[in-house]
């Protein structure tokens, strides 16, 4: 098969130049776009294109598969994004759930004033024109407020959901009770939230809209100092599981006066992004406050009662919540690497094979109509349990290259010598070695290589 040899190792950029090639694949290569880029976009919102689209939803369920479908200790659910403005005034969101905006006098730029840099002499400036006249910083609030059915009063206030959380926490008696579960168990679920941000950018890192992917475990009080090292323990597993390496993540506990106002203990799974170390994800010891604060507001008791042994008392809580999109952008950065491969310049993501668009590419070597039939055998064949891509247009090289750079792990190609043996030849992304495996044999050999 004519493809190159020994890839040598020329090394991915760092810092800003990393930033700006991921960035610049993914508005090329169909992964993310500006949204409604026709009108000229609109801040820092991002549509997902086909590869986007496919890769977020491989972040979303291999989130899913460690975290229900692995287990028999967490349930999933999927809660409403519009529910109740109660739910919010019992969360502490309506109150809290603020940033501290600041108005530059000179230039009228908007700061968040807790992500300012201060000068030498001390004094924050601001971040567009250096000018150390701010307003007094106020509280903002981050939630979207919209209004249900057809008057636009007081009385038809909603919002849209700033973390997926609460959805969890009023639904935890009906979860219980229905599925008749006792602490320590967990209610999972992955949506959208919205939160009114700033100063959002870096990309997708801060975006106004974005997927969230969360869990509440909920435990008997006297464990929750456990679990929440069970937790952090897993969660940073699961990063190293998805290929991102040791030395890019670290775990990072809050101090005290960083806490938020339901936490008595988090950490931050952190990620060391191109302009520095990054959350994709808090774990926080919630503990009774969310389901005290429900019970308080609604006047209906959230609490586990054992009846074999009378026991009754309100759980705790342990939360990994993480940000599907900003994980989806963190395994695109470590994933993002160049060599040299056969003399050429080479651009690969070294995604795991569970996180690529496709898992498998199906190139027949020509686009004669003697490898049609046996190419639309292994396509379907590969379908039943891949998502794959069929690539007949130019070279080979061409073509392995064009799957390298969108982190296709596997290509398959089908050539003439195929049709009488029944053989086809299976291409590596990161080592490019191949290998001719029977067709017939095919879907267990990719199988093994993929993984779960
Ligand atoms: P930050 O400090 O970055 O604003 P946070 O601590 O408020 O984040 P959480 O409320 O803990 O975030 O939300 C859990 C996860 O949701 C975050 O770790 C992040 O991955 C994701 N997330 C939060 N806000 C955004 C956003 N505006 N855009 C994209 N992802 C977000």
């Amino acid at each position: 098969m004519p493809d190159e040899h020994d890839p040598a190792p020329a090394g991915p950029p760092t810092g800003t130049a990393l930033f700006d090639a991921v960035v610049n694949l993914c508005k090329r290569r169909g992964f993310v776009f500006p949204s409604a880029e026709i009108y000229g976009g609109i801040r820092s919102t991002y549509d997902y294109g086909p590869l986007g689209a496919l890769m977020l939803r491989n972040v979303k369920e291999a989130w899913w598969r460690a975290m229900v479908q692995e287990r028999d200790d967490v349930l999933p659910l999927d809660a409403a994004i519009l529910t109740n403005p109660k739910v919010w005034e019992a969360s502490g969101h309506l109150a809290t759930f603020t940033d501290p905006l600041v108005d530059c006098r000179s230039c009228h730029e908007r700061s968040r004033a807790d992500h300012l840099e201060p000068d030498a002499s001390g004094a924050l400036v601001c971040p567009n024109c250096g000018s150390a006249d701010l307003t007094e910083a106020r509280p903002f609030n981050l939630m979207f407020k919209t209004f249900v059915g057809p008057v636009e009063d007081e009385a038809s206030v909603a919002y849209l959901r700033p973390e997926t959380a609460q959805g969890m926490f009023v639904n935890f008696a009906n979860v219980q009770t229905s599925m008749r579960r006792k602490p320590p168990f967990g209610i999972a679920q992955v949506g959208r939230s919205f939160r009114n941000e700033i100063t959002p950018g870096n990309f997708v890192f801060r975006t106004r809209e974005f997927e969230q992917m969360e869990m509440e475990y909920f435990v008997p009080p006297a464990e929750s100092a456990r679990w929440l090292e069970y937790w952090c323990t897993e969660r940073l597993g699961w990063y190293r599981r998805y290929g991102i390496p040791a030395d890019r993540l670290r775990l990072r506990p809050h101090d005290t006066e960083e806490l938020s106002h339901y936490s008595s203990a988090t950490s931050d799974v952190e990620f060391a992004f191109p302009w520095g170390w990054g959350e994709l994800e808090g774990i926080a010891n919630r503990t009774d406050f969310d389901l005290k604060a429900h019970s308080e507001h609604s006047g209906v008791r959230l609490e586990y009662f054992d009846q074999s042994t009378g026991e009754r008392y309100v759980p705790h809580v342990i939360e990994p919540a993480a940000g599907a999109t900003r994980t989806m952008m963190a395994f695109l950065l470590a994933a993002y690497d160049e060599d040299e491969v056969g003399g050429e310049r080479r651009v690969v993501l070294r995604l795991h094979p569970r996180l690529a668009p496709y898992q498998v590419a199906v190139l027949p070597l020509s686009r004669k109509e003697e490898l049609a039939p046996l190419t639309a055998e292994v396509l379907a064949a590969c379908r039943t349990r891949f998502v794959c891509e069929r690539d007949e247009t130019q070279s080979i090289g061409r073509r392995y290259r064009r799957q390298d750079e969108i982190g296709t792990p596997l290509c398959v190609t089908v050539d003439f010598e195929s049709v009488t043996d029944r053989a086809v030849t299976v291409r590596d992304r990161d080592t490019t070695a191949q290998e001719r495996v029977p067709v017939d044999a095919l879907l267990g050999y990719l199988s093994e290589r993929i993984g779960a």
